[in-house]
């Protein structure tokens, strides 16, 4: 006999259809609840994390199972229910931060003494470190002559040696102030500690917050609360979300000005110190309406890599690169293979423009 010719089967598999579409709008229906409790949980201000809570309705669950199911089964089933929950709320939590796309199609485009970024292409450029004030002046008249305006510049630098060049402090500071004043150059440096946020404040008019202070959630707020635009590299290992989250930190201090930049990550390819995520670049675009850059000079750690990754970021709809640019690269006290020479820059630009 053929299954379907079997009405007592067919009267069984119909009651289990049924039971399925149940299955489907129970589960919709906590699904329903869970973001109602993250909604509320939000406008109160109570916090996502409860722990217990799932081991509570586990074990609630569990005492009032009769079975066929074995209570482990149970368990493992709610579990994976729990498991969809989170994710639903996490997907939804992304999407209701202040820097997602989602809440407005607005870019946002931030203006630093005129310049417009997100809207204008820009191209930052400048040492790896601050070495001194002619290094320093050097790459700045450079830049002027080619009509860049934005210079970086390490004042702290922090490296993953302790007995590696650290760079200058305050003194750099002092250098780059000068450098913004002669030159009206708009200079980025930056902070690595909470305790000098003050100072990086008051001597740039961009905060840098580095891969590896990215989730240096202190700083975050104290850079975010001085109200001068953020550049926040993604962290080497830190998801995209994870980066969002980091973002929403500056933004929860009333500061929307924040450009997010894309500086590689750490991958199993040895040819290069990290590997740029070219795809998060239209993610993150898609994600948040913030502007996008890509730092060219970390991503790869080599020179000969700067122009095909910055005209590929640019294609991928960043809206601007870094690049670090020393006059002597061979004497640098830092990132020697990375930096470009002036004339190097010069034909970065060209390629750029091309
Ligand atoms: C830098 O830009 O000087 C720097 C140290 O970069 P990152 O934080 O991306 O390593
Ligand atoms: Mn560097």
């Amino acid at each position: 006999m053929k299954d379907t010719d079997c009405s007592e089967l067919v009267t069984l598999r119909g009651r289990i259809d049924q039971v399925n579409r149940g299955i489907l709008e129970l589960l919709n229906e906590r699904a329903r609840l869970v973001l109602e409790v993250q909604a509320v949980k939000e406008r109160n201000d109570i916090s996502m994390f409860c722990p217990g809570r799932e081991n509570e309705m586990l074990d609630s669950i569990v005492a009032g199972n009769k079975g066929p199911f074995s209570d482990a089964v149970i368990r493992q089933i709610f579990k994976e229910i729990f498991r969809a929950s989170l994710e639903s709320m996490q997907a939804a939590g992304i999407e209701h931060l202040k820097v997602s796309r989602a809440q407005g199609e607005q870019d946002v485009v931030i203006d630093v003494r005129g310049h417009l970024i997100g809207r204008d292409p820009v191209v930052i450029a400048g040492p790896c470190a601050i070495e001194n004030a002619a290094q320093a002046s050097e790459v700045a008249r450079h830049l002027v002559s080619r009509k860049i305006h934005f210079m970086r510049g390490g004042a702290f630098k922090p490296r993953t040696s302790p007995y590696s060049f650290q760079g200058l402090g305050v003194e750099a500071l002092g250098i780059l102030d000068g450098i913004r004043t002669d030159f009206d150059m708009v200079v980025v440096t930056e902070v690595t500690d909470t305790r000098s946020v003050d100072a990086v404040a008051a001597a740039v008019d961009i905060l840098q917050i580095g891969s590896r202070n990215m989730a240096n959630y202190e700083l975050l707020r104290a850079a975010g609360a001085t109200g001068k635009p953020i550049l926040l590299k993604r962290g080497f290992a830190a998801t995209l979300d994870e980066f969002m989250l980091a973002a929403e930190y500056v933004s929860r201090e009333g500061n929307e000005n924040i450009i997010l930049c894309e500086r590689g990550i750490r991958t199993f390819a040895r040819e290069t110190r990290y590997t740029l995520d070219i795809s998060a670049v239209p993610l993150l675009r898609q994600m948040s309406r913030l502007p996008v850059i890509v730092d060219v000079s970390h991503a790869a750690g080599r020179r000969d890599l700067v122009i095909p990754l910055a005209k590929a970021a640019m294609a991928a709809g960043a809206s601007g690169v870094m690049v670090e640019v020393h006059p002597s690269p061979a004497h640098a006290l830092s990132d020697s293979a990375q930096q470009i020479d002036l004339g190097e820059f010069d034909e970065l630009i060209a390629a750029l423009k091309r």
